[in-house]
């Protein structure tokens, strides 16, 4: 990696954010740099069905392989690194250090993304490709239609989705990590209403089974078998570079933007997974084009 002179946007992350960031800015005949450590949550995806224009839906290896293609008809190449500081120099440039060098921008666009907390689940990779694991109702819950799913996940966000489920005409089972009795007298009769049932027990093991799908082993040694299991664990946001700057965010560390996705740090903008929204790729995608143009505009002045 050469020595750049000062960019007019770095962006940190080349997943679905990152990469529409940069197209806008290329396009806007802005200097831009993406700088990308190649975990974007896109390559577990078996295949997404809601981004509009592939009506068969795409697996997510192909579409993160199309969205680089796109970039690189306006000359953007990621550089395959990450970025480990960011600070602001004398002057109020940004200065990133990736792979132990300095990359000094005007303005900078955080595409981190999120990572998921993995459960304990045995064989959970082909249980995803083969659909019996899934970690995003929002994006397929309705592929899951009439099947037996159980969520696992402790209250609040493990019963949200529970409930979320049952939308989707499923027979739900809630494996609330014992954290049932955690719950309101209101928040149990929601679940009743919607049929979902309520394993209260610690999960001891879980595995994925080609045709039997997914059985989950209590401690007490019972056994639950489910077409579907979602793990509902939560999301770790990478925001660290931003909040080490004094950006704010959430316990879980998704960040506060404006309406331009500018964080509370002027010139540091956020978009996807890692700012506040909806955890999606067209949500992602929007993010990005609205800091992008914000990023742009701010340089005008
Ligand atoms: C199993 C699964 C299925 C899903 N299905 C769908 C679906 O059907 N539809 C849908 O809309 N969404 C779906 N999603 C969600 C979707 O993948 C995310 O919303 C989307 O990838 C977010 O894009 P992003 O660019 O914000 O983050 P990502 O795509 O995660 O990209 C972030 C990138 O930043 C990089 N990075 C992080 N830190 C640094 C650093 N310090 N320096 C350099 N690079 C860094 C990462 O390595 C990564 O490459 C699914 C997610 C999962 C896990």
């Amino acid at each position: 990696m050469n020595t750049v002179p000062c960019l007019d946007c770095l962006v940190i992350g080349g997943g679905p954010a990152g990469l529409t960031a940069a197209v806008y800015l290329a396009r806007y005949r802005r200097t831009v740099q993406v700088v990308d450590a190649g975990e974007s949550r896109l390559n577990k995806i078996p295949r997404t069905r809601n981004v509009l224009g592939f009506p068969d839906g795409i697996d997510g290896p192909s579409l993160l392989d199309r969205l680089r293609q796109h970039a690189a008809r306006y000359g953007i190449e990621p550089w395959c690194a990450r970025a480990t500081a960011l600070e602001r120099d004398a002057q109020g440039f940004f200065v990133a250090t990736v792979d132990g060098r300095e990359v000094s921008a005007r303005t900078v666009i955080l595409c981190t993304g999120a990572q998921d907390v993995e459960p304990g689940i045995d064989g959970w990779r082909e249980g995803l490709q083969r659909g019996q694991v899934r970690y995003c109702p929002v994006c397929d819950g309705f592929e899951t239609q009439h099947q037996r799913v159980a969520v696992l996940g402790r209250e609040g966000h493990g019963l949200r989705e529970a409930i979320f489920v049952a939308g989707f005409d499923n027979e739900v089972t809630w494996l609330s990590m014992g954290s049932r009795r955690e719950v309101g007298a209101d928040e149990l009769r929601r679940l009743a209403d919607c049929g979902v049932r309520i394993a209260n027990g610690v999960p001891r093991e879980i595995r994925c089974l080609t045709e039997q799908g997914v059985t989950v082993t209590m401690e007490d040694g019972a056994s639950l078998t489910f077409d579907v299991l979602y793990p509902a664990l939560g999301l770790r946001h990478i925001a660290d570079l931003a909040t080490a700057l004094g950006a704010r965010a959430a316990a879980d560390g998704q960040l506060e933007v404006d309406e331009h996705l500018q964080t509370a740090v002027p010139g540091l903008y956020a978009a996807g997974d890692v700012a506040h929204g909806l955890n999606q790729i067209n949500v992602a995608a929007g993010h990005a084009a609205i800091a992008a143009t914000a990023v742009h505009n701010s340089l005008m002045r």
